[in-house]
């Protein structure tokens, strides 16, 4: 008998991290669905490396702020595979600046993408993965989640928001066998931190004890294995993905 392939929701996965974490869940034999706002080419670049790798994969637009979209996207996934085993919530921007200099509108956005956005696919996603009785969640933290950042206000809160959304929900869903977990990753090369100074990387360059920046596939590495079996055991947990930046 054909065994039924493993499906893997993944936001902003047109790039960066995202991008790596989808192409290494159709490594590991799962459907994939590459979710994207903006980047519809690179998206359908990223299907096609998918569809090489011998599994199936769809891209959906959908912007995670809205809940009609979600909605139609989760719906348009559940008619195509049927199934969703995992759910990872990579979707992210920053608006960076000083808090004095912070305008409401860029604090709310990084909000509004950041953490409401994971919390629509979450509640979304989890309605599924209730009456499957099954199911892996995780969601994209970051280490200025735990120790803040001066500049990063917005995008720090959200990422501790992040966190607390996270441990609620692995307590709701637990009996379910649902498991929500989030990544915190440390200093990771893609758009995102390549917009940052010499100076900046430098500094940040000090703080990280394995004295290398991560790639997006050492994300998208522990990603893959916290929702294996292996990981059965592991829920409500924040994983430091940052050479030792925090510990
Ligand atoms: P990136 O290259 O800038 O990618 C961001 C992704 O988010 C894009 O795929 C983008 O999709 C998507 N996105 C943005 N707004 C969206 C929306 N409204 N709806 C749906 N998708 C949206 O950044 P990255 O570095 O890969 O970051 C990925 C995640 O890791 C983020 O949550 C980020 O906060 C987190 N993170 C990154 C680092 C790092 O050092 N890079 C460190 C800690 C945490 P479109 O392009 O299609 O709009």
């Amino acid at each position: 008998m054909e065994q039924v392939r493993k499906t893997a929701l993944v936001t902003g996965a047109g790039k960066g991290i995202g991008k790596a974490i989808a192409l290494a869940f159709a490594k590991e034999g799962y459907n994939v669905v590459i979710n994207y706002n903006g980047s519809k080419e690179a998206a359908l670049q990223v299907e096609q490396e998918a569809h090489s790798l011998g599994v199936q994969a769809i891209t959906v637009q959908a912007d995670v702020c809205q809940e009609d979209q979600v909605e139609a996207m989760v719906h348009e996934v559940m008619e195509t595979f049927g199934r969703i085993d995992v759910l990872v919530n990579n979707s992210g921007i920053n608006k960076d600046g000083l808090l004095i200099r912070m305008s409401a509108e860029d604090f709310h956005k990084v909000i509004a993408v950041n953490l409401e956005g994971a919390f629509h696919c979450l509640k979304q996603v989890s309605r599924i993965m209730m009456k499957q009785r099954s199911g892996s969640i995780i969601n994209m933290a970051s280490v200025v989640g735990l120790i803040g950042n001066a500049g990063q206000a917005n995008y720090s809160a959200s990422k501790a928001g992040i966190i607390g959304l996270t441990k609620s929900a692995a307590r709701e869903l637990a009996l379910r066998h649902i498991r929500v977990n989030a990544i915190a990753p440390g200093f990771i090369e893609t758009d995102m931190t390549a917009r940052l100074s010499e100076k900046d990387k430098t500094k940040m360059m000090e703080q990280i004890p394995l004295k290398t920046f991560g790639k997006p596939e050492d994300v998208a590495n522990v990603c893959v294995a916290l929702a294996s079996e292996a990981f059965g055991y592991v829920t409500g947990q924040v994983l430091h993905v940052d050479g030792g930046m925090v510990m």
